[in-house]
């Protein structure tokens, strides 16, 4: 998607230790009108798929998902971070390593938001290494819900998330793909 590259190479931050800083447009302030345009773009890609129910994991992919879920007309539900484990039973859960702060976070979604009936269109920020986006498919599997495929803002190419994922036969849709970056040189696309 061309405005989002466009926005990565103009705001974008390449930071130490395989970091990009898009805290300008997405995870920090918002460009609303850009992240329309990113959920009007995953409609078109998974128009015809009968997705019922948008997927993410708070924080930084509530934005980008509420505006999915606004283009398909069907409910947002973000997994929550739980510093308790729960024992009532009354959740699906599962842990998940943080690229960027490098700790494992629980993370819960109530059987109430996710039925064996939904058609469910993961959405986030970024793919990296793919623990997120396998934490939020494992969710779904516990659910017997289907996952119709992933909406990713910025796939990190170069990294493994992304044929690890894919190799398991999941459709993954990436708005921007990143080649390679670094502080020095920035940032190039596939
Ligand atoms: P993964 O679980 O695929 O390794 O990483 C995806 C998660 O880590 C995303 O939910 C995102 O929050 C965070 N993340 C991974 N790489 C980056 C990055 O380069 N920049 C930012 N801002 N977040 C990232």
């Amino acid at each position: 998607m061309k405005l989002l590259e466009d926005r990565i190479l103009r705001d974008g931050l390449v930071m130490e230790g395989d970091v990009l800083k898009v805290d300008g447009f997405l995870n920090h302030q918002m460009d609303v009108i850009l992240l329309e345009e990113m959920g009007k773009e995953f409609l078109r890609l998974y128009n015809d798929c009968g997705v019922n129910k948008i997927l993410t994991i708070e924080a930084s992919g509530i934005g980008i998902a509420c505006f999915t879920a606004q283009a398909f007309g069907c409910p947002l539900v973000f997994a929550k971070k739980s510093k308790t484990r729960n024992i009532a039973g009354d959740v699906y859960s599962v842990d998940v390593v943080s690229y960027t702060h490098g700790n494992v976070s629980h993370v819960i979604v109530s059987r109430n938001y996710l039925l064996p009936t939904d058609r469910v269109l993961i959405v986030d920020d970024f793919l990296a290494n793919g623990a997120a986006l396998g934490g939020l498919i494992e969710l779904c599997g516990q659910a017997g819900a289907t996952v119709v495929g992933a909406g990713i803002a910025i796939e990190k190419a170069y990294q493994p998330g992304g044929k690890l994922i894919r190799d398991r036969g999941i459709r993954v849709e990436s708005l921007a793909r990143v080649a390679a970056m670094d502080p020095v040189s920035g940032v190039t696309f596939c």
